[in-house]
């Protein structure tokens, strides 16, 4: 075989295992196979993911939650994770306009003793305490269960203004009804604020927030995550794969000699460069868990296998990954919402665009990515087209092309 034709089909077999992960094609990484009979055959020896406390709960929580995007028609995946022992699952009210917390609902109608074993967490966003009433009740009957084990705030912003004494009086209400068990939030854009901020309030119990190889390097991200700790608020690390905003950057990810090189080192010691993703953010002990997108059986065997899969990475192995992260910043939108939003002279929710252009393009999920843009205040929405970027891309530490992907966002998601 020509040199040039070696190199590029060495090119797309790296590119290949990257995409549908190493799940099905690296068998040897962990024994799954024990854990993939259907339901009703015998499971005599369960694969079983590891757990970790979650905080000052006295719960353990599997370290490999399983996301939100499953649909009535998969319950095969929930039987699967759960038998795996992927028992922390997480989704919300609006996730799939409410199909999500159905399908859990069936499952569970299906399998009632299971409920017991699953940490469930579903959210709601609204800071409102009648909404929230209305909105926890909703999902505990879609989900056929009286109680949730934790309720989230979903896309808290900002906690002095969204966690407010009514809330927590709503929080301590629900638990003494026995609705939920812990209370917390979720948090896309000024996470280091709000970890901080949350801290210190003392009556929150949980936060999943974005995290990863990109995002926990950082200085401000390490205080964050260390002042939860010992305030004993439990964490959840999400967007550990750090997706590209927009289409554009694809090729900056995976196209270069430096991501090949980090590919194939990680292919020979066994795992995708996916993989390692995931398992340089549980090498922080203080994150309980990581939820995780599991679409299908490929992607929850790949997690799983990671999860089980005890190699550490190396010193070698996390630089090749932050030099990576380094390289391709420029695709990837850090939340740090306060920068961006301030410079521009319109009122634009920079870095909620810039995410459901990435649950577009990065996560191909345009059902998702055009009911959040939607839901947009018109006057928001009205503004990106008239605002100039300048300002804010030259700000912007990651050095986005804001203007390039709002105009392209507006188009495909309005
Ligand atoms: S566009 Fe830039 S400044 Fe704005 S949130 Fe994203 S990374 Fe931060």
């Amino acid at each position: 075989m020509p040199k040039t034709e070696k190199k590029n089909s060495r090119r797309t077999f790296l590119k290949t295992v990257g995409a549908i992960g190493a799940g099905s094609m690296f068998a040897s990484m962990a024994p799954l196979a024990k854990a993939s009979d259907t339901d009703g055959s015998k499971n005599t020896d369960p694969v079983t993911i590891p757990t970790r406390p979650f905080g000052k709960t006295g719960v353990n929580v599997s370290i490999l939650a399983l996301g939100g995007v499953l649909n009535m028609s998969d319950q095969l995946i929930f039987r699967q994770a759960f038998k795996m022992g992927v028992t922390y699952w997480d989704t919300a009210d609006g996730y799939g306009w409410g199909k999500n917390e159905k399908a859990i609902g069936k499952y569970f109608a299906k399998f009632p003793e299971d409920r017991k074993q699953v940490f469930l967490v579903t959210k709601g966003a609204t800071s409102d305490p009648e909404e929230l009433t209305e909105k926890l009740n909703t999902s505990l009957q879609r989900m056929n269960t009286s109680y949730v084990d934790m309720y989230f705030i979903h896309y808290v912003k900002n906690v002095k203004d969204e966690l407010t004494n009514g809330v927590r009086v709503w929080a301590e209400k629900a638990k003494a009804a026995g609705k939920i068990r812990f209370f917390g939030f979720s948090a896309h854009k000024n996470m280091e604020n709000s970890l901080l901020e949350a801290a210190k309030l003392g009556w929150i119990d949980g936060i999943m927030m974005s995290y990863n190889y990109r995002l926990m390097v950082k200085d401000e991200m390490k205080r964050a995550v260390d002042a939860c700790a010992k305030a004993g608020i439990g964490l959840t690390a999400m967007k550990t794969q750090a997706a590209f905003t927009a289409n554009f950057y694809a090729s900056i990810g995976s196209e270069t000699d430096h991501a090949l090189k980090m590919t194939e080192r990680f292919l020979k010691k066994g795992f995708t460069a996916e993989q390692a993703k995931l398992k340089v953010v549980w090498e922080n002990q203080k994150i309980s868990s990581i939820c995780s997108a599991m679409p299908n059986m490929t992607i929850l065997q790949a997690n799983a296998a990671a999860a089980l899969n005890k190699e550490t990475l190396s010193f070698r192995d996390k630089q090749l990954l932050y030099q990576y992260a380094g390289q391709t910043s420029s695709g990837y939108c850090a939340g740090c919402a306060n920068i961006c939003e301030s410079a521009v002279d319109f009122r634009v929710p920079i870095s909620d665009i810039l995410r459901y252009s990435m649950y577009k393009n990065s996560y191909g999920d345009r059902d998702t990515a055009r009911r959040l843009f939607k839901a947009l205040p018109e006057d928001s929405k009205g503004n990106i087209l008239k605002t100039d970027y300048s300002k804010a891309e030259a700000f912007c530490p990651q050095k986005i092309q804001i203007g390039k992907v709002m105009k392209e966002a507006y188009e495909a998601l309005s």
